[in-house]
């Protein structure tokens, strides 16, 4: 394992990151690296927490499981960034700071009935469907509006904020619309449920530079960091 070359994807990561935000007229720390661990062995963890990471995002709850009992000496905020299967949730929303793919309805309500029965239950995102590809989850733009008054009715499991992906194969620039969208999108959904809606997760490793510069606070990045890294 290539220590030396992580650190430096993380030191040019966290530049790019930083430079984006400038663009956007943030400071740095208004935007926050969520390092994705999918498939990278718990050594690799390691190393990323030694460099000071804490946030780490993770797709498959399963692998979350093994991860978290194998890691359990460390503190980590884990994130959930994939889907999330409703017979999956009540095992999952306690080892967890934020769950970024809420994808319908019934899956929402479904964590705000387990997060009344707790003192301190995750943060979500709801995904948006922007790029309006079939095979991605989430809400189309249309449907999340209509849904507004229900989810705002979900008053145990904070909403913070969007999150959404990029069409497939996409380039960064043709991203930019689809993060566009998304965060106009938020203006409407904040004054239809009246929730803050601070966040909006945009952004991996080919297109996070146009998902800061248009608005994203959160940042999933997983093969720019580890490029080179696993030889
Ligand atoms: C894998 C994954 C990422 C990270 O993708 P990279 O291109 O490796 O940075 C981000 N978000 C989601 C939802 C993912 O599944």
């Amino acid at each position: 394992m290539n220590l030396e070359r992580l650190a430096e994807n993380l030191e040019s990561v966290r530049s790019i990151m930083a430079d984006a935000a400038a663009r956007s007229g943030r400071a740095a720390g208004a935007v926050s690296l969520v390092a994705v661990t999918k498939r990278r062995s718990g050594k690799l963890v390691r190393a990323l927490m030694a460099l000071g990471e804490r946030d780490l995002g993770e797709n498959y709850p399963q692998e979350l499981w093994e991860k978290v009992q194998d890691l359990a000496d460390l503190t980590v905020r884990w994130h959930l960034i994939g889907h999330l299967q409703g017979n999956k949730a009540k095992r999952t929303i306690p080892m967890v700071r934020m769950i970024h793919a809420v994808d319908s309805l019934r899956l929402l309500k479904s964590l705000d009935e387990i997060a009344a029965a707790m003192t301190n239950p995750p943060i979500v995102c709801l995904q948006v469907n922007g790029s309006g590809e079939q095979a991605k989850h989430g809400w189309s733009p249309e449907a999340i509006l209509a849904d507004a008054d229900e989810i705002a009715s979900c008053r145990s499991i904070p909403v913070v904020g969007l999150m959404t992906m990029a069409a497939l194969g996409t380039d960064a620039e043709s991203a930019r619309p689809t993060f566009a969208l998304v965060r106009e999108l938020r203006e409407t959904l904040r004054a239809r449920t009246g929730f803050a809606l601070p966040h909006l997760s945009m952004g991996m490793s080919g297109d996070f530079e146009a998902g800061i510069e248009e608005g994203a606070t959160l940042v999933r990045i997983g093969s720019a960091l580890f490029e080179g890294v696993e030889t």
